[in-house]
């Protein structure tokens, strides 16, 4: 299949990147990066649709826009503008002067996925919505820039929709890993009320969840999906339904849901579904991001959190290793106790890859640490230090405890099954080092041996411990 071109035309390398990295596994990106090019790449490549900066050095966006609208070989041509949120101006102007719609920097990436996916589906996607609609979903990206809080986000999102669509109610609903399901926002509940659904009362959400699809429900009295809850909601007036799933990657992490009190004046029509569907994508980073808050005791942890862990394996990372390690050696000088140091590298990684795929290699990684957690003690500080290197920093250990720590982790990693592996089994080589007895001077040192020793272990065959 050809894939659709899009014309990215701004004078920013920085924002240039972005949208390509936004779009490029599903369009063909052309770039360019003022106006002039532009229209000549907009004659000679005919893409599907430009994207185009409102700020350029060489002159206005804007102007750009009314050219390649006026020329026969580029207007049909759809034109997103791309514009800073402040200026408002810009905007009004540019829908003026032909542009079809507008993206606004600072980014939200879902948003320009999202608009760049509906202009290219069909050129007309945005010609059932109202003008408030529009305006909705400017008001809504502003917050979302400006607001750091999810669940304040969340709750923005189902106020203003119940303001622009006659509502009986609108909820984003969570779904975490277990498949409980729990009402983050709704129009109908107090702020900072959370309220767990049961899914076996909501079959219009059960089949979202199984469908990863929308599921329009136009009248809840007569749609057979409903049978199951009949009682339930017999005192409910003609009611329609929309359920949208919030995606983020390929996984459903919750559900838009609005439910309307206007079955009569056409259900649930393309404008409140193309609205509900920008929402609901608008809503993903939000609903995310109000996920992790709930697993953290308040915001400054969580981002406290996030910057000293590595994503995979949820170790600490490179960094704060070597605070920790800097830290922990000057109380070990100070206090003349023991500290050791465990460097390890998983054995013909490059295989596991190669055999069973990237993927298969990062579960192994996180299983990995995993393990390390298992095995090591809860005043040990566990790092991934690079790709498949692993340190662990073990306070008031002397050499023996150290080795004998190596020792069962050795044989914890390779007599481990890992899911992805069949039968295959994983084995590590080991380099410790200890400080004892001002035995070494620096911190640094401590590093420098226990890397020699890993390296020792992999050159005796791999799958061994070494101690320096
Ligand atoms: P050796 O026994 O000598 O350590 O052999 P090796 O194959 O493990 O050697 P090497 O260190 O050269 O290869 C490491 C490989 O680990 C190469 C790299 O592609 C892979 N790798 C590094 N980081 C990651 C990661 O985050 N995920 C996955 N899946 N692979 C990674
Ligand atoms: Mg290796
Ligand atoms: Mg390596």
């Amino acid at each position: 299949m050809r894939l659709k071109k899009i014309l990215v035309v701004d004078d920013e390398v920085f924002f240039r990147d972005i949208l390509k990295e936004a779009l490029h596994e599903r369009y063909q990106i052309i770039e360019g990066e003022n106006g002039e090019q532009a229209v000549a790449l907009a004659e000679e490549h005919q893409p599907n649709l430009i994207i185009l900066d409102v700020m350029m050095p060489d002159g206005n966006g804007i102007d750009v826009c009314r050219i390649l609208k006026a020329n026969a070989a580029t207007h049909k041509i759809p034109v997103i503008l791309f514009t800073a949120l402040s200026k408002k101006e810009d905007i009004v102007l540019g829908l003026k002067a032909g542009a079809d719609d507008y993206i606004t920097k600072p980014i939200c990436l879902s948003e320009i996925v999202a608009r760049v996916d509906a202009h290219l589906r069909t050129k007309d996607y945005y010609s059932d919505l109202l003008h408030k609609d529009l305006l909705l979903l400017l008001e809504l990206a502003e917050n979302i820039s400006a607001i750091r809080n999810p669940m304040t986000i969340l709750r923005i999102i189902v106020e203003k929709m119940s303001a622009i669509i006659d509502v009986a109610r609108c909820s984003i609903v969570s779904i975490n890993g277990n498949g409980d399901l729990y009402v983050k926002a709704s129009n109908d509940l107090d702020e900072n009320m959370e309220i767990r659904l049961d899914l076996a009362k909501y079959p219009e959400i059960r089949k979202s969840l199984e469908t990863k699809r929308a599921v329009i429900v136009n009248n809840i009295q007569q749609d057979p999906l409903m049978d199951s809850v009949r009682p339930l909601i017999k005192d409910l007036r003609y009611n329609s339904i929309i359920v949208i799933p919030v995606l983020k990657k390929e996984n459903i992490i919750g559900t838009f849901f609005l439910r309307t009190a206007s079955p009569f004046k056409g259900g649930i029509t393309d404008r409140i579904y193309k609205v509900c569907q920008l929402v609901a994508n608008i809503s993903a980073n939000a609903l995310e991001n109000a996920m992790l808050f709930d697993t953290m005791k308040t915001a400054q942890e969580y981002f406290e959190e996030m910057s000293i862990r590595d994503g995979l394996t949820k170790l600490y990372n490179h960094r704060h290793f070597y605070n920790r390690l800097e830290e922990e050696f000057s109380r070990a000088d100070r206090y003349n106790s023991s500290l050791s140091l465990l460097f390890f590298d998983i054995d013909d990684f490059k295989r596991i890859n190669d055999v069973y795929g990237h993927a298969c290699g990062d579960e192994v990684l996180r299983q990995i640490g995993l393990l390390i957690k298992m095995v090591a003690r809860d005043i040990d500080i566990p790092a991934r230090y690079g790709g498949e290197e692993f340190a662990i920093i073990l306070p008031n250990t002397s050499a023996e405890g150290a080795f004998d720590l190596a020792t069962r982790l050795r044989a914890t990693v390779k007599a481990h099954l890992f899911s992805c592996l069949k039968n295959d089994h994983v084995t590590i080589s080991i380099g410790v080092s200890t400080f004892a007895h001002k035995n070494i001077p620096a911190f640094d040192s401590l590093v420098h041996m226990a890397d020699a020793a890993m390296y020792k272990a992999k050159a005796q065959g791999k799958d061994c411990v070494f101690q320096i």
